[in-house]
């Protein structure tokens, strides 16, 4: 299970964030891109590159056997596939298996397993964990669906079930809708996932998106490392994270703990992961999903943890057991994250690639950029818009509000549009700086917005 080379199945600002952790742990990184990124960062500054394909994902990021080929022709010994792409694919996870080449995550048993949502629920379920009202397992038909919906009570919402990105999800407020959503969610989920299994599930009114954060190793040791609230949503896709959750309590979070441990345990799993779930106004909690890779907001947790999650998941692959246990973490202090896209919010967050004639980044105490960009790097428009993550880090959520919202002003790109601005807005905002808000603010606010 040792390995010197790793490659990176990805691309953006997690491939120079892996590149980092290989090379403080001493290992040799091997990073891969396509045509349209020869000036991207992560294929400046790895130890070695090699161009993989075309543009299109599917020919490059997407290309299994391309990957596979390249780990053969550098040597490489390990993949780590990052978040997004490849790295919730157990058909991947098995092939790497197969060449003998060790993928940085859990088994692709599974991975298939919790990638298969409407599954993963019944496993936890099973296993003891709460989990949202609804099917067991997918819907058959409409009709189906109407007596499941009827049972559990208007709103629902009908989800992919091998859905992720916040795609393929509808809502269904009636039984007259039934028909039409539940096709549109199959159209989707077919479009997005290659499969149009779709599931039911209670509307939960409100609630905060609350995530566990694991680690396990191949012992059988499981240590949660506290939580993460990404109720800040735009179309079910997180803009800000922070941790600890405002409305977190020691006893509340010492419970979705010990529910994340058991799911992680009832899964089978090593590696890191995250269990997403909803927490209601009465701090109700349930499980929603599993992520089975690194998280976009993993820094947040890197931050109140001061444990080095990347780095972990290398460790654990290499075959080491965790150096702590559950009672050696402790949460200090408070940390924000936003995503910064290359994107107009003021044309409905409208994707802007394009050249950066100039950047200027903030900097200072508890001050962290996770970025690919740099002065003069055309974005090219193939790929997500999000450019760079800004985190920060203060003892106390007030403190980390104000120095968000320093590092924000500080911040200035030129050349491209970006949501910088908006993020300070919200920044800024009477209700964020209570932490009073839920998964349905943003949404709200940006519809008031468009009245004003
Ligand atoms: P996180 O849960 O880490 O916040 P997101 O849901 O924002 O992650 O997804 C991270 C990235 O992965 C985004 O670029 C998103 O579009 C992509 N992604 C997530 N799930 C899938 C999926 N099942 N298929 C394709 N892309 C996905
Ligand atoms: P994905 O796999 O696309 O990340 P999730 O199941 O994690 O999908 O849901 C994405 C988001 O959609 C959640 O963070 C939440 O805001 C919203 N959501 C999902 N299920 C429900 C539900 N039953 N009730 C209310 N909101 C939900
Ligand atoms: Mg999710």
């Amino acid at each position: 299970m040792k390995f010197q080379k790793v490659l990176i199945a990805n691309r953006g600002e997690i491939a120079v964030r892996i590149i980092r952790a290989c090379r403080e742990l001493g290992l040799h990184s091997v990073t891969v891109y396509s045509t349209a990124d020869r000036s991207a960062l992560h294929a400046k500054i790895a130890d070695e590159s090699v161009c993989i394909g075309p543009a299109a994902t599917k020919d490059s990021y997407l290309n299994m056997q391309a990957l596979i080929a390249a780990c053969k022709n550098t040597g490489a010994e390990a993949i780590h596939p990052g978040f997004g792409f490849l790295s919730e694919s157990a058909e991947f996870a098995a092939l790497c298996k197969e060449h003998g080449i060790t993928f940085i995550g859990p088994s692709p048993e599974s991975i298939s397993m919790l990638g298969d949502k409407a599954r993963a629920k019944e496993t936890m379920k099973a296993a003891g964990v709460p989990v949202i009202p609804g099917s067991e397992g997918v819907l058959k038909d409409a009709d189906d669906a109407k007596r499941i919906a009827e049972e559990i009570g208007y709103p629902v919402l009908v989800k992919a079930s091998a859905g992720g990105g916040g795609r393929g999800i509808r809502r269904v407020d009636s039984p007259e809708q039934m028909e039409q959503q539940l096709t549109l969610a199959k159209e989707e989920a077919l479009k997005f996932f290659g499969n149009d299994e779709v599931y039911l599930e209670k509307l939960i009114v409100g609630p905060h998106h609350v995530e566990i954060q694991i680690l396990a190793d191949s012992f059988g040791n499981t240590v949660a490392l506290g939580e993460r609230d990404c109720s800040m949503q735009r179309r079910n896709q997180k803009v800000i994270e922070e941790s600890p959750s405002p409305l977190m309590t020691d006893d509340l979070r010492q419970k979705m703990q010990d529910a994340a441990v058991k799911a992680a345990k009832a899964a089978g799993y090593c590696n890191a992961g995250t269990i997403e779930f909803l927490v209601d106004h009465e701090r109700n909690f349930y499980f929603m999903e599993m992520n089975t890779r690194i998280q976009v907001e993993h820094p947040v947790t890197e931050f109140v943890t001061g444990i080095d999650l990347v780095q972990m998941q290398l460790r654990i692959a290499q075959g080491e057991a965790l150096p702590f246990v559950q009672d050696d973490i402790k949460i200090s202090g408070h940390a924000i994250e936003c995503r910064i896209n290359a994107e107009n919010p003021e044309l409905d967050f409208r994707p802007s690639p394009g050249t950066i004639y100039s950047i200027y980044t903030p900097g200072g105490p508890g001050v962290r950029i996770d970025s690919a960009v740099y002065q003069g790097y055309t974005i090219p428009p193939y790929y997500d818009s999000m450019i760079a993550k800004l985190i920060v880090h203060a003892p106390s959520r007030k403190e980390a509000i104000m120095k968000m919202r320093c590092a924000l002003a500080e911040f200035i790109v030129d050349g491209i549009d970006t949501n910088i601005d908006f993020q300070l807005k919200l920044l800024k905002n009477q209700n964020f700086e209570d932490g009073d808000y839920d998964n349905a603010f943003l949404t709200s606010y940006l519809e008031q917005l468009k009245k004003s």
